[in-house]
């Protein structure tokens, strides 16, 4: 780390731990001297492929813990899980108290309880347009839109100036709760001076305005009236305006709902105590009584959106759901977009639902999805309208990042007021000046069950490889003086179906036993190295695979 300013000129620090160079896992510490506050708290779901068994990645907290002491807030902008699914890692570590919004407060409940911490959290409510005072900063809630209800940006008066942080946004000028983004105080906080944006760069690929969440629900309906048979919509449990579109189409067309997977039946259950989502009396129905109605009255409300094996839309595709049999006449409506690295699973589940005589629309192929995140245009009055003299992209690849930091130039920011930094590089901002301060400890910290960061770069190595090309073992147990007593026993997974290939292992067996002789190792380590090489070799040539091998040596 560089070393901190003289003294003389107060400074603030804008620290991101993750969210920059990935999508996910969003958290960005704000600090002000000894204190400090954080922007969410995230989590990301890991690329199977890259990370096996990995149940997610959360953000590197230890900075924020070795300051923990002056560590003074997190403030949530909203209820995605890249925004909340770490608080239970960190509360679990450090006790800090958490602003939300009604319905992200209502869905970090439901997580915290099923992590028993709900009774020690100390969780605030905030509005729009409070003013919540926290150590040396004040912190105003801004109204923005977003593919969830209740989302907020961000701003922050510090001792050096104003930061807006924009959250995950969209300007939807007609949102179904007629709560639209609170462009004026953008434009006020911009005509009092605002010293750093951070703004979403999800979407900066898109050129023009992202449409309106009313748009899609107009398209929804002109498929609803020509729908005949039963419908199948689904769509993210936590997108309860898309929910709301749905409800308020079906009680229009005299249809009944029922709802399928846990998370869409909490979801609905939670944002209707809050009032936020308007459920007609009697309009939702068990899947058993659904299922005694006509087809034509039958609406299927369902998570799976992304194809997930086990989710309700993949049984019903593969004809495996125990209540849903789908036929010719349904219609079928994706009505999500497609999360990169998903797109072989949806085409499965699309194909397979045309085969059984569905007709299926999706993204591609009908407007029944609208992004929640800002395109070009949108981000470009975002610019405009709070003016800031430095900019930070955040939410973002690389890619996206840069793609900002070059959309915010053509509005005319010079580049010495863009910083492009990615996760664990810093920005202190004075009155008048700003630069890049480095070396912030950060890093992808990996989940699996029980276990938090107890997983590196090896054992996900070793993962892929098990993953790749199996695992053998060979035991063996020894003297004192290396002599071998009994085996080797050889077990395979993943390598060659061992009790069709008897003969086989007798030659690995033999192969072992001679390069054994022939190496004279008499300790427990060289032994286990020799085993080792013979059997990689071995395999090598007989099947150019390379798996982990595994020598269990027992001295006795
Ligand atoms: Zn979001
Ligand atoms: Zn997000």
């Amino acid at each position: 780390m560089e070393s901190p300013p003289p003294a003389t000129e107060p400074a603030v620090r804008l620290i991101p731990l993750g969210g920059l160079g990935e999508i996910g896992l969003n958290m960005m510490l704000v600090e002000s001297g000894d204190e400090l506050i954080a922007i969410d708290c995230g989590l990301m779901f890991p690329d199977p492929d890259e990370m096996p068994g990995i149940d997610h990645v959360i953000p590197d907290f230890s900075y924020a813990l070795a300051k923990r002491d002056g560590f003074r807030a997190v403030f949530l902008t909203h209820g995605h899980e890249d925004h909340i699914g770490a608080l239970s890692y960190l509360l679990r570590r450090a006790q800090v108290p958490i602003y939300g919004t009604p319905l992200t407060l209502a869905l970090v409940s439901e997580r915290l309880r099923e992590h028993g911490l709900l009774e020690s959290a100390d969780l605030r409510s905030m509005r729009p347009r409070d003013r919540i005072e926290v150590g040396p900063f004040r912190v105003e809630p801004i109204r923005v839109t977003h593919s969830i209800v209740d989302g907020i940006g961000l701003a922050i008066d510090t001792p050096v100036g104003t930061i807006v942080h924009t959250g995950d946004f969209k300007l939807d000028a007609t949102p179904l709760d007629g709560d639209p983004p609170d462009y004026y105080r953008f434009a006020e906080l911009g005509e009092h001076g605002v010293l750093v944006l951070c703004s979403d760069s999800t979407n900066v690929d898109r050129p023009g305005h992202t449409r309106s969440e009313s748009d899609v629900g107009r398209a929804l309906r002109g498929h609803f009236q020509g729908a005949t048979g039963r419908i199948v919509l689904a769509t993210f449990a936590s997108h309860i305006h898309r929910i709301q579109q749905v409800l308020t189409l079906a009680a229009e067309h005299d249809r009944r709902v029922a709802l399928l997977g846990m998370s869409m039946q909490k979801n609905v259950t939670v944002s209707a105590a809050l009032g936020i989502l308007k459920v007609p009396e009697g309009l939702l129905v068990p899947l058993e009584d659904l299922n005694a109605l006509p087809r034509e009255r039958q609406i299927i409300l369902s998570t799976g959106t992304q194809g997930e094996p086990n989710s309700a839309l993949a049984l019903m595709a593969a004809g495996e759901h125990k209540y849903v049999q789908i036929e010719r006449g349904d219609l079928v409506v994706i009505s999500a977009r497609v999360i990169p690295g998903h797109e072989r699973t949806i085409g499965r589940v699309v194909n397979a639902l045309l085969r059984l005589g569905a007709e299926v629309l999706y993204d591609d192929n009908a407007f029944v999805h609208v992004s929640g995140h800002a395109s070009q245009e949108d981000l470009k009055l975002m610019l405009n309208l709070t003016r800031p003299r430095y900019f930070i992209p955040v939410h973002g690849e690389y890619r996206h990042l840069l793609g900002h930091a070059r959309l915010a130039e053509t509005v005319g920011l010079t580049p010495e007021r863009i910083f492009l930094v990615e996760d664990g590089v810093g920005v202190e901002v004075t009155k008048t000046a700003a630069r890049v301060v480095g070396g912030y400890p950060t890093g992808r910290v990996l989940v699996d069950g029980k276990g938090v960061g107890d997983i590196g770069a090896v054992v996900l190595r070793d993962r892929q490889l098990l993953a790749q090309d199996g695992l053998v073992s060979v035991s063996l147990v020894i003297d004192r003086a290396g002599a071998i007593l009994a085996g080797p026993e050889i077990a395979s997974r993943g390598v060659v179906y061992v009790k069709e290939n008897e003969a086989l292992l007798d030659e690995l067996r033999a192969a072992i036993l001679t390069t054994l002789a022939a190496a004279a190792a008499t300790d427990r380590e060289a032994i286990a190295a020799v085993v080792r090489g013979a059997v990689r070799q071995f395999i090598n040539q007989r099947f150019q695979r390379k798996p982990v091998v595994l020598p269990v040596i027992l001295e006795v």
